[in-house]
């Protein structure tokens, strides 16, 4: 039986402000919620996040890590290093990554080994451009970018790792898949996993984003392959944040 995971992907938004009244605001209505919780914190950040979740069953994660354990990479943040702060989780393939950053399916493959040799879960992001839509592509890109990581690590990786379906043209423009659009898709991807392992296939957990919020996060959730949310824009606002925790 796969659990429910909601997790927060905060961007590049927070103060030291804003995210003690945004946890404890979260701490304050836990105990209404049934599913697991994540929240993704930017790096300069876990630090504060880690004291305020400490007892309670609130978990923290990155939204990046750089590949290499550690060295002369200016500016970059480590997995070992994000695991220090009492990260278990990771982002990594986020489409902002993949489309601001350049990071390509390789790249995001090799981002994914480094947080399961540090021990992070990743959350392996994966989906396709409203162009892919379009052009009747969903299934082709959100393939490429999965056999990357099937390709290096194998399919008992998928043992750690947490997939989420984003298609890019609803993050963060309103524009949400239709529940039976959303389906489809986890579908897709629960049968690719299967065809190199069934079991791994069942137990993947596979969780929606993109423009997911209190009102549309029930009906997606309750669909069959549908096992939780990413959650950008509306995770920023406690009330929003656990009203699609306990649709879960
Ligand atoms: C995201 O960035 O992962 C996301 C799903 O954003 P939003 O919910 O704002 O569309």
């Amino acid at each position: 039986m796969r659990k429910t995971i909601v997790a927060g992907n905060w961007k590049m938004n927070a103060s030291k402000e804003s995210v003690d009244s945004l946890i404890k605001d979260i701490l304050s209505g836990m105990h209404e919620v049934s599913s697991d919780v994540i929240v993704c914190a930017p790096f300069p950040y876990l630090s504060q996040v880690e004291a305020l979740i400490s007892n309670s069953n609130l978990m923290l994660g990155a939204q990046n890590l750089n590949v290499n354990s550690k060295g002369a990479f200016t500016g970059e943040v480590s997995a070992n290093m994000i695991k220090d702060f009492g990260a278990q989780h990771v982002i990594v393939g986020h489409s902002e990554r993949r489309s601001l950053y350049g990071e390509s399916s390789a790249i995001v493959a090799e981002k994914t080994k480094a947080s399961i040799d540090a021990g992070l879960t990743p959350i392996l992001c994966v989906g396709e451009s409203l162009e892919d839509r379009e052009s009747g592509d969903t299934e082709i890109v959100v393939a490429e970018q999965l056999n990357a990581v099937i390709s290096l690590l194998g399919i008992e990786a998928f043992n750690g790792i947490i997939v989420a379906y984003e298609p890019v043209w609803a993050i963060g423009t309103g524009l949400t898949a239709t529940p039976e659009q959303a389906q489809s898709v986890h579908l897709f991807i629960r049968n690719l996993l299967a065809a190199s392992d069934e079991s791994i296939a069942k137990n993947t957990s596979i969780l929606y984003g993109g423009s997911m919020n209190a009102s549309n996060a029930a009906d997606l959730i309750s669909c069959p392959d549908i096992d939780g949310g990413l959650i950008g824009g509306a995770a920023l606002k406690a009330a929003d944040f656990l009203q699609i925790c306990k649709a879960g």
